[in-house]
């Protein structure tokens, strides 16, 4: 079709948010000098070898091998920066940047095991290890990231490089390598240097609190129904929550954990409106009961802390320190976007009340609307007005056809193929796990594997994310990608199909643009792959659009039984209802996203978090009838690292350009499918990772700037003047 249509899923952006954390350990090094030859026994720090240059030994992980080999990989690293600073020649490209490019090969290949026990296969046992090392590794980092003969080096480099510039990659590697130690206290004073130290340590403590805290709220609350309290509740739900008391001990009982994924739909659905205020109660007071878990003390410590850290930089506040690198650059213009849209959605939200408040009233119900009625309500305006059924659309939303889906996309837009490895010929870490070559369609070149887990379990994190195990480079000799996407579906019975939701759908495809990233690079030096966190939403973002193309449609949202494709109606209801409850929603993230920035523009010294969060939505005119997405006291984004520490209104930073480019395809000649626009966008938008300035890259593409009509557009806001 000519226009893309559908719910730009902020939402659901959100709920894949934490994949950058993920996404940015491929900022590391890629690869590095050859190992001590001595007692290299331990697995998890071997050279990949094996099919495709090399593949991870996820068969041969062992628990017990984890401890010693993060601690030799350290170890090793630490050599190879000695080795760099020992070097009697004037400092050069070559022997600091490149070297520097070369080492921690070692270090990088176990943090990929590492990061599969927390991600996909974590158990207690790893969460103890881990525990144990994050100020380990914070104290390494410090030591890499401090390291006085290495940063002079490097300062020599790019000074040279100001006066004799390299060639454009060089420079910008030279340039983020140079910004990036200046950053983080490579030149403060040798006391400073012992302070910056002593503070990343003790945050990276407070960080797993802070997120330890808020996993005892969500396993401590849990909402028990017995079974004349399942008015509303799907039968899928209810067998769900009945496996879940029955593993509780609570055999014929229901239980409700405090989880979004299980908060969210009993809110939507249940008639109960007494029991969906007490489950929205416990999962707004995540982190916040004023006990042994509340976060708000962790908070105040950590936000004295960063600034504290900061001011040794001398910077004012936190979100000016971090933001200079950024696409935003500063904190005022991140907020000027927040700001412009701010209106636009409480106003939407004042039009949402008064229409679920007439259906209440037409309904009988004698109630004023109220935070734990609102996604209820919704979903009988949603009706109403759209009569959308959702259970309708979910029987042309198989997972095996959207996977299809994924690979024609690729292949269209970015002359990719994925074809099935044969079966066993590729380690990986739990059966389930699938794995595909991705080649170039006209060359045949071997381009790299794409891994795909899909379904959830025990050990598995929540929500969708994707990763790398290895990122492309040449500056070495060509390196070939292993790119990995991660979903937490319900794994059908044998033979059945899994049916997802159209937002599950959307998800994946999210995720996806996040591998094809990842695929596309063109880039030289690994760290030109480090994104740039306002930025690498765009990517995935974008690749959303396609799900709703006719193309996709009516090859691969098909009926699950009769194979038929989508009904037109069907088609034209989703459409319809695209820009349906945007009030909600954009005011919900907005509200996080801007008590993220204000709580580290402000100064923390007597801070009050309770009651700065209390203040700052008063100040803002928040709705009473709905709350922040993210709370302060479990706004894991925010406080359980620093990945998104005054980034998280980068969703709608990188949903601006996401819109804006959708309009250009929208009136692209060959729309979606157009090669010249498509290519375009391969060239500027994603080949280039960062050795590009984004905002250079975006110009190139669409010859001007971003402009904030189209996401206005998308969400049926006004545009303003
Ligand atoms: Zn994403």
């Amino acid at each position: 079709m000519s226009k893309y249509f559908l719910n730009r899923t902020i939402r659901i952006s959100l709920l894949v948010a934490v994949i950058l954390l993920v996404i940015s350990c491929d900022q590391n090094k890629d690869k590095g000098i050859a190992m001590d030859d001595s007692e290299n026994t331990n697995v998890l720090l071997e050279e990949w070898t094996g099919p495709y240059s090399g593949v991870p030994a996820f068969d041969k992980m062992k628990l017990e091998d984890i401890k010693p080999a993060l601690e030799k990989g350290m170890a090793l690293n630490l050599k190879e920066i000695d080795a760099i600073t020992a070097n009697p020649d004037a400092p050069t490209f070559e022997n600091t940047i490149v070297a520097k490019e070369k080492s921690g090969e070692a270090l990088y290949r176990v943090r990929r095991y590492y990061g599969i026990w927390s991600s996909n296969v974590s158990s207690p046992e790893f969460r103890k290890i881990q525990g144990e090392m994050a100020p380990k590794l914070s104290e390494f980092n410090s030591k890499i990231s401090q390291n006085k003969e290495l940063f002079d080096r490097i300062k020599v480099v790019y000074d040279n490089s100001l006066k004799n510039p390299l060639e454009d990659d060089q420079q910008r590697a030279v340039q983020l390598i140079y910004e990036g130690f200046a950053m983080n206290g490579a030149e403060l004073d040798a006391e400073k240097k012992v302070r910056y130290a002593a503070i990343n340590k003790e945050l990276s403590t407070l960080y797993t609190n802070f997120s330890n805290n808020i996993l005892a709220d969500e396993e401590n609350y849990v909402v028990y129904l017995n079974e004349d309290q399942l008015g509303g509740l799907s039968e899928s739900m209810i067998k769900s929550i009945a496996k879940i008391a029955a593993d509780k001990g609570q055999e014929g009982k229901f239980a409700i954990p405090n989880t979004r994924s299980y908060m969210s739909p009993f809110l939507t659905y249940s008639t109960e409106r007494s029991l969906r205020e007490k489950v929205w109660n416990n999962y707004y007071s995540r982190g916040d009961n004023g006990d042994e878990y509340d976060n708000n003390e962790n908070i105040a410590k950590i936000l004295k802390l960063r600034k504290e850290r900061v001011a040794l930089l001398g910077y004012d506040n936190y979100a000016d320190w971090r933001l200079q690198n950024r696409m935003a650059k500063t904190p005022e213009n991140a907020m000027q976007l927040l700001n412009a849209v701010w209106p636009a959605a409480i106003g939407r939200v004042k039009e949402e009340v008064a229409d679920m408040q007439a259906i209440a009233n037409s309904t009988g119900d004698k109630i004023t609307i109220e935070p734990w009625d609102y996604r209820y309500y919704a979903e009988k305006v949603r009706k109403q007005k759209y009569d959308l059924d959702s259970d309708e659309v979910k029987q042309y939303l198989q997972l095996d056809k959207l996977t299809e889906a994924l690979f024609f996309v690729a292949g269209e837009l970015f002359n990719n193929n994925f074809a099935p490895v044969p079966e066993g010929s590729v380690p990986v870490f739990q059966e389930d796990v699938k794995v595909w070559e991705v080649t170039d369609k006209t060359s045949g070149e071997h381009i790299g594997l794409w891994y795909l887990d899909p379904f959830a379990r025990p050990g598995k994190r929540s929500g969708a994310w994707a990763t790398t195990y290895r990122g492309h480079s040449t500056f070495d000799g060509k390196k070939n990608v292993l790119g990995s996407n991660n979903s937490n579906f319900v794994k059908p019975a044998p033979g059945e199909a899994l049916l997802i939701s159209w937002d599950d759908a959307t998800t994946f495809l999210h995720e996806f643009g996040h591998a094809l990233h990842f695929f596309s690079s063109e880039v030289r030096y690994p760290t030109l792959n480090g994104g740039v966190r306002d930025y690498t939403e765009f990517q995935s973002q974008v690749l959303e659009r396609w799900l709703s193309t006719d193309k996709v449609i009516n090859q691969f949202l098909v009926h699950y039984k009769t194979g038929e494709a989508i009904p037109k109606e069907l088609v034209a209801k989703i459409k319809k209802s695209s820009t349906f409850n945007q009030g909600f929603a954009t005011t919900e993230y907005l509200a996080s996203a801007i008590m993220d920035m204000k709580l580290h523009m402000a100064d923390p010294t007597n801070i009050d978090v309770d009651a700065f969060e209390r203040e700052t939505l008063a100040e803002l005119n928040m709705p009473k009838e709905l709350v922040m997405r993210h709370r302060t006291p479990h706004f894991g984004h925010v406080f359980s690292g620093e990945g998104y520490a005054t980034a998280y209104y980068g969703y709608m930073w990188a949903d601006v350009l996401t819109a804006d480019a959708a309009e250009a395809f929208a009136v692209a000649p060959g729309g979606f499918y157009d090669k010249e626009l498509a290519s375009k966008m391969v060239k500027y938008l994603f080949a280039p990772g960062n050795s590009m300035d984004p905002a250079d890259a975006y110009r190139k593409f669409r010859g001007r700037d971003a402009k904030i009509d189209a996401i206005m557009r998308d969400r049926g806001f006004p545009v303003p003047d």
